[in-house]
């Protein structure tokens, strides 16, 4: 016999999380979370299955029938629009030289798709013109585009005019709001997308567990009429949409607290109103780099491509970025994160989601900083905080 463990009841330190996800879950999704169990098919349970999808229309600004959560996080919900939307033999154009990009071209392949790599350098969003003359040269059946970029604080504009390009083509767009729902702008009917997912941990500020996902009509169709089965069966929208449409067979058992969370998250949403909270992270963002230029660093990302709920800052030459990541989890208990792949230790990454997207937390995460910098003996121009 093993024998047991010794371990303490859960235990954890608090913090402030300023990073690029998870974000602090709002005191009232907690709650919602600690709300005992329903069975799945019961009908209080299938009401709030259908409280979600009508929220989560709002929340996407769309009619889309196909409008869900899928089981598992965001790139679960990458995986079933990939895994569903394309075909053994289909292109997908996408730009294989950014993170979620390379991530979307290798769940490509794996459902015998072909990658058409998008070899954009640099950090710029796309260029439509660099996109029309990609789907000049190619026959392309599907585009994915990442609309909110955790990794380069980058928000991609021209959204419209990009799936105009791809739907002269024929093509479907996948569009990436993880880190855009609810937090910056997106309008997924008006801006044309075919298939949008986002996240419950970032602006949300919900649990991980249960991602939104739309599908209009369109890709709907091209889904229902493919001539192979999509080959996750887990991750078969189709079917997942046979429980969460009027037939609700049983398909899994629904992560209950997860959505219990998600439904007061988009709750949330409703009540502020999405322009307002538009609005709030960009204000709430744009003092934590007012504090950030002060001392005399600089964001990563130009102006016209910021992205509010994630701030690329330019790590200065001189300092150490791990020791200034390691000094505010140690004195302040803040978590914000070092540079992915091939941006690692040139920028920080700050997020701005959600309930952490608080005044009060930039207070803080500025006066850590500036601390933090003094420590490694970096002369700041000006006070983080004005007097
Ligand atoms: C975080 C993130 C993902 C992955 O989401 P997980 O919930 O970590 O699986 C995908 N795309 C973007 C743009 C992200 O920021």
């Amino acid at each position: 016999m093993r024998s047991p463990p010794e371990t303490g009841e859960l235990d954890t330190p608090s913090r402030i999380l300023m990073g690029p996800g998870p974000s602090m879950i709002h005191p009232r999704v907690l709650r919602a979370m600690s709300t005992q169990a329903l069975g799945y098919m019961d009908p209080s349970f299938l009401e709030i299955m259908d409280d979600i999808q009508e929220l989560l229309r709002y929340t996407f600004q769309t009619n889309n029938d196909w409008t869900l959560a899928i089981s598992g996080t965001g790139t679960a919900a990458m995986e079933a629009s990939v895994g569903n939307l394309v075909e053994p033999g289909e292109k997908v154009l996408v730009r294989t030289t950014a993170y979620w990009g390379d991530r979307v071209a290798q769940m490509t392949r794996r459902v015998g798709g072909e990658v058409v790599p998008f070899e954009v350098s640099g950090t710029d969003p796309l260029d439509p013109d660099d996109v029309a003359e990609a789907f000049a040269n190619n026959d392309i059946d599907v585009f994915y585009i990442c609309h909110a970029d955790t990794t380069t604080g980058i928000r991609q504009p021209n959204m419209s005019e990009l799936t105009d390009i791809a739907h002269e083509h024929d093509a479907y767009t996948i569009v990436d709001c993880v880190t855009s729902l609810s937090g910056v702008e997106l309008h997924v009917d008006d801006w044309g997308i075919d298939v949008a997912y986002g996240s419950p941990q970032k602006c949300l500020s919900s649990t991980p567990g249960a991602t939104p996902l739309t599908v209009n009509d369109r890709a709907r169709e091209k889904i229902q009429n493919r001539d192979s089965d999509t080959n996750s069966w887990y991750l078969d929208l189709d079917l997942l949409m046979e429980y969460w449409g009027d037939e609700r067979n049983y398909h899994h058992t629904a992560p209950v607290t997860p959505y219990y969370g998600l439904r007061e998250s988009l709750r949330l949403v409703a009540e502020e109103g999405l322009e307002n909270r538009w609005e709030r992270h960009r204000e709430v963002a744009s003092e934590l780099k007012a504090g950030i230029e002060r001392m005399g660093l600089e964001m990563a990302a130009p102006e016209e491509y910021w992205l509010p709920s994630l701030n690329t800052v330019q790590v200065p030459d001189s300092v150490d970025d791990t020791a200034v990541i390691e000094f505010l989890m140690d004195e302040y208990d803040i978590e914000i994160a070092s540079g992915l792949g091939a941006l690692e230790g040139d920028i920080w990454r700050i997020g701005c989601m959600g309930y952490s997207a608080r005044r009060q937390n930039v207070a803080c995460l500025l006066t850590a900083i500036e601390e933090a910098l003094e420590a490694q003996n970096f002369d700041v121009d000006e006070p983080a905080i004005e007097a």
